[in-house]
């Protein structure tokens, strides 16, 4: 299931969030991957909300500011704080990664490919409806999408590379890990997360070596280690860690019970 894919990177991923947390050394082929400073951040909330609102048939936007407000303080932007606070706030073209990392369950949910791209835009047009933003949320949903479907590798990279080619992105898809990781700076827009995400999955051998790769990159952790984590979960059909002993230990008991529905 993608969306504990998802969450288990966030929940990994949120000990060195920033740049500034992140040791400069850090050993990122044997480091832990669950401390104690780790805890779920906006990311899980956000990709909770998102399954509640498919089961229950609502809409987005409000089940995003129900769940926002339910749970303040969890690394919000700024922009994304305010649009939870004010009823009357429309969508502020955002090409923030926040559309991205929180579309996991519309991959895992969807019986066909329409359904996930017009949900996924959905999905992300209540808040970032810059066309990277909404790019960032479909492409990141497609990938999941397809992983499940049992689409190859190669299929998830062709289908990547036309939405980010190198001609077009810095961060392309096209690069190779080795390359990105000698040029790439924290960054928090979709443009600069998802096609990165992507890579750390493609160039994975399980779930495992996924979150590593995202690790050995200065980046937004924790919703890197979300966006991909909802795709590797689904490719790899599983996830070696004792998920539901995590998934306990770091969650509390509502947002574990959503988890389980
Ligand atoms: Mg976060």
């Amino acid at each position: 299931m993608a969306i504990i894919g998802a969450i288990l990177g966030d929940i990994s991923g949120s000990q060195y969030e920033f740049d500034i947390i992140r040791p400069k050394n850090l050993d990122y082929n044997t480091c832990s991957l669950f401390t104690k400073k780790c805890r779920f951040t906006d990311d899980t909330i956000m990709s909770i909300a998102t399954k509640v609102a498919l089961q229950k048939n609502l809409p987005f936007a409000d089940t995003y500011r129900e769940f926002g407000r339910k749970y303040p303080y969890v690394g919000y932007g700024v922009m994304f704080d305010e649009w939870i606070k004010k009823d009357s706030k429309k969508a502020y073209n955002s090409f923030g990664n926040g559309s991205a990392m929180r579309c996991s369950y519309i991959g895992e949910f969807f019986g066909n490919k329409e359904d996930v791209i017009s949900f996924a835009k959905k999905s992300a047009e209540c808040t970032h409806n810059h066309p990277e933003g909404i790019k960032g949320a479909v492409v990141t949903a497609v990938c999941i999408y397809m992983a499940r479907k049992g689409a190859s590798k190669v299929e998830i990279f062709e289908y990547a590379k036309k939405e980010y080619p190198k001609e077009y992105y810095r961060y392309s898809v096209e690069y190779s890990l080795n390359k990105i990781r000698s040029v790439y700076q924290w960054d928090v827009t979709c443009q600069g997360s998802v096609p990165v995400a992507i890579r750390c999955f493609l160039e994975s051998e399980d779930y495992e070596s996924f979150l590593r790769n995202a690790y050995s990159l200065p980046c937004d952790l924790d919703t890197i280690c979300t966006i991909g984590g909802g795709i590797a979960e689904e490719y790899y059909k599983g996830i070696s860690f004792d998920v539901n002993s995590i998934l306990s230990k770091y969650l509390d008991e509502y947002l574990y019970s959503i988890l389980k529905m």
